[in-house]
């Protein structure tokens, strides 16, 4: 069965492909800046080719004129695209045909747990951001007991048959992940009748031919599972590199309580792109001081070796050097 999609051939000449993937569910910030900064830089320090594609697919929480926001955000970076924007919202039909592929080989089983019932079920309940791990409650479903169900309503959720699964970071090195702690069996289809994020970007990534896929590392524990998405569809994935965030002086991810470092601020504050390029590549290990530089000046002077393997911390002094005073937080 095709999902829409054709598998990537194995060609070693094959061309270098990279994707810069916002999310309008919120407005790009100052550490989105720096993940597709480094992504869009590897393409072009290879002569690639970078796809510019909108994950819209969550639709309850995409806030109204966030699209155009992120894109005025990437050009006002001095970051282009050859392709796109492609909107998730517009591929509904591959994200079906993959689910039915999923379906044919029993990999997915109706799953009519709401998230209270999995947390209250949940033996020992952790606090990432995974949440507990699914226990398993509809797993003796099969795909055939969803017409049972009628109104009911229900996710798909794919069985995830491997206790570990490993993989070869381009930055971080070997990285084994263990499949409880990214949840269990994980949903590929919300019961709203929408594909979950997974799904669709594992359909996206093979069907626009994205070579490797460069993004922050709170999304390590989503390559797992999108591997064995690759697997069930018979897709060659990409490489995979995730780099490590941009955290304010306390440590914790980029936030409202850092103050404000919208890119959408920065720029109706004056501040000039070169500015905040020349920080972010300070940061990287590229430039010896954080002085202005433009983005496509940077090309000779990519490398990934040199970026540090902890993440970047953000302080309202970095943001003054740029000129930006940042409002406190809210
Ligand atoms: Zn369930």
């Amino acid at each position: 069965m095709s999902v829409g999609i054709s598998a990537r051939p194995i060609n070693l000449l094959s061309r270098y492909v990279g994707r810069l993937a916002p999310s309008p569910t919120g407005a790009q910030h100052v550490g989105n800046a720096r993940t597709y900064l480094i992504a869009w830089l590897a393409a072009r320090r290879r002569g690639g080719h970078v796809v510019l594609r909108i994950e819209d697919i969550d639709s309850p929480r995409v806030k109204a004129g966030a699209v155009q926001s992120a894109l005025d955000d990437l050009r006002w970076l001095g970051l282009d695209w050859d392709e796109g924007p492609i909107f998730q919202t517009e591929r509904l039909s591959f994200y079906e045909s993959a689910l039915r592929v999923l379906q044919a080989q029993e990999l997915v089983y109706p799953c009519t747990c709401s998230r209270s019932d999995v947390e209250r079920a949940a033996s020992a309940p952790h606090a990432d951001q995974e949440g507990p791990a699914y226990p398993g409650t509809c797993a003796g479903r099969t795909v055939g007991s969803a017409a049972s169900l009628e109104d009911r309503s229900f996710a798909w959720r794919f069985r995830v048959k491997s206790e570990a699964l490993e993989f070869m970071d381009g930055f971080r090195g070997p990285t084994q992940i263990r499949m409880r702690e990214t949840g269990g069996d994980f949903v590929v289809w919300k019961y709203l009748g929408t594909p979950a994020y997974q799904l669709a970007v594992v359909v996206d990534d093979a069907a626009q031919q994205v070579t490797e896929v460069i993004r922050g590392d709170d999304l390590v524990p989503s390559t797992p599972r999108q591997l064995l998405l690759y697997e069930a569809l018979g897709l060659r994935p990409p490489g995979f590199i995730h780099v490590p965030l941009v955290v304010g002086p306390d440590g914790r991810r980029l936030a409202k309580r850092h103050g404000d470092t919208r890119l959408v601020s920065l720029r109706q504050a004056g501040v000039r792109p070169e500015a905040l390029v020349g920080l972010l590549a300070w940061s990287c290990g590229w430039i010896d001081e954080p002085a202005p530089i433009s983005a496509p000046e940077l090309v000779p002077r990519f490398r990934l070796e040199t970026l540090p393997k902890q993440a970047f911390v953000l302080t309202p002094q970095h943001l003054a050097s740029i000129g930006f005073a940042s409002g406190s937080s809210e």
